[in-house]
């Protein structure tokens, strides 16, 4: 079938559309920079994760062989993504009561449940900061002479020493971002630690021998070293949020540079989504109870409706989230789950369909565009929308189109996209027996009765939807 465009992918690193040449050919290996895990991910990081399986998604269905890595930072995050503030993980475990490496576990556990929750691919590997500080403690010991210094507090990457420091995120010029020195004795203000000393007659939980002293590594080494040993040098794609474009990626670019002793910045191609933006201020960890994918599944939502809001806009948009934007998703998830589901028993056979090819292309072309998911969603309901046409081949377009947009369209119960809130004052079971139940008086022509049992599902928050061309007999409402 058509995956005929050429790929074209937006690297952040030259700031132009470029078509994907692999390093390898027939092979796509990316790293995605993961969660660090003192804390749920909110939303706004689940974006991230939906954009990175798209990207992996693509780069399998245009027929590349994909080492996809994502890495689980346990170790090394400050509060800041500068040189300040606590680690992360440490201050989460004394304020939780625990130890660092069971806060790690717990939450690890809670994010790989949202990836699959929202249907995203496992990587070839989920690799851990701390699995790792040996090589990172090998890696540092390599570049420490030429690139780095020493202080009290660390040992400190001189980023003078590079070619080019900061070109990812255009620090010398007005888009860059304005940095603050916030360690005594550094040599530049963007100069960051590789390794931090635990204070002297102070213990950290997390903390291993090295030749700086007993200490922890800085957060930015561990993705230059997990990506060179699982992918090499160089490698494809880099992926991150657009927070990482300005001191997480320039950091790790000087670090490659380093240790690889060439201006190679590590990878061909960097990749950065926007932000999903919450205008509540509810999408901030620190902000009391913060929107992760728990609290939209508690409002009812099925959590794939957050996938498609997210596949809606290009992953280089904001986008703004709100509930009736993720209301509105959910409507167009259960249309195109109710399109397809004649299709669940159709066998799949070879696409000769004038239409259907036609909106392959289309599909393949938008898709190939660096990633126009919104586009390609269009193409996607079209086919959906088909109705005289081959099961058959309509269901194989199907299953091509949603294998790269994983809406699990063709396994998706209708019945569990019905908006379900957790407080709901009555369960499902309920609603069916007294729905049953009206049904009954209406065949008996028993008005009154049918009357009262609506008025009490009303009372209960439950609206009652006859005729609904979705098909849905009731609904709870949201409060
Ligand atoms: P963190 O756990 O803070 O390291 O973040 C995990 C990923 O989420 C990183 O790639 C961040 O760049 C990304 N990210 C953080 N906030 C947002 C947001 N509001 N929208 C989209 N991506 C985000
Ligand atoms: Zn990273």
């Amino acid at each position: 079938m058509t995956t005929e465009a050429p790929l074209v992918l937006y690297n952040s690193l030259t700031r132009s559309a470029e078509p994907f040449q692999p390093i390898h050919p027939g092979e796509a290996r990316v790293y995605t920079c993961g969660p660090t895990v003192y804390n749920f991910q909110h939303i706004g990081n689940m974006r991230a994760y939906v954009f990175a399986d798209t990207l992996g998604r693509t780069l399998s269905y245009k027929g590349f062989k994909l080492t996809h890595i994502i890495n689980i930072t346990d170790v090394g995050h400050l509060t800041s993504d500068a040189d300040e503030g606590d680690d992360k993980m440490e201050k989460a475990a004394a304020a939780a009561g625990k130890s660092a490496w069971d806060i790690a576990k717990f939450y690890t556990q809670a994010y790989w449940a949202d990836i699959d929750r929202l249907n995203i691919r496992q990587p070839a590997k989920w690799s851990i900061a701390t699995d790792y500080v040996p090589a990172m403690i090998e890696f540092a010991k390599e570049i420490a002479d030429k690139h780095c210094y020493e202080l009290d507090s660390g040992l400190y990457f001189d980023v003078s020493t590079v070619p080019d420091y900061g070109r990812l995120a255009r620090h010398s010029t007005d888009e860059g971002e304005g940095r603050i020195e916030t360690v005594e004795g550094k040599r530049h203000s963007a100069d960051f630690a590789i390794w931090r000393k635990t204070p002297a007659g102070e213990t950290r939980q997390m903390e291993w021998d090295s030749p700086w002293g007993r200490g922890a590594p800085g957060w930015h080494l561990e993705c230059s070293v997990m990506s060179e040993a699982l992918l090499g040098h160089p490698f494809d794609i880099h992926t991150g949020g657009i927070d990482h474009r300005e001191i997480h990626h320039p950091n790790e670019i000087a670090q490659n540079q380093a240790h690889s002793c060439d201006a190679d910045s590590g990878a061909r191609i960097w990749m950065h989504n926007n932000f999903l933006i919450d205008r509540g201020g509810k999408m901030s960890k620190s902000s009391g109870e913060f929107l992760r994918l728990q609290v939209l599944v508690d409002r009812g939502f099925h959590p794939l409706a957050f996938r498609l809001l997210a596949l809606q806009a290009h992953y280089r948009s904001e986008l703004e989230f709100s509930f009736d934007n993720l209301a509105a998703a959910l409507t167009r998830l259960k249309r195109l789950v109710m399109a397809v589901q004649p299709l669940r028993v159709a066998v799949e056979t070879e696409v000769e369909d004038r239409r259907l090819l036609d909106l392959l292309a289309r599909f393949d072309a938008a898709i190939s565009d660096d990633l126009n998911t919104a586009i390609a969603l269009t193409a996607l309901e079209e086919a959906a929308a088909f109705k005289k046409v081959d099961t058959g081949q309509k269901r194989a377009v199907i299953a091509r189109m949603d294998a790269v947009l994983g809406l699990d369209l063709l396994a998706l119960d209708r019945a569990n996209l019905r908006v379900r809130p957790a407080d709901a004052g009555i369960s499902e079971t309920e609603i069916d027996e007294q729905l049953a139940l009206r049904k009954e008086a209406r065949a008996n022509k028993n008005f009154a009765a049918s009357d009262a049992i609506r008025d009490a599902l009303i009372a209960k928050g439950v609206e009652v939807m006859d005729g609904d061309p979705l098909g849905w007999d009731w609904a709870v409402k949201l409060n």
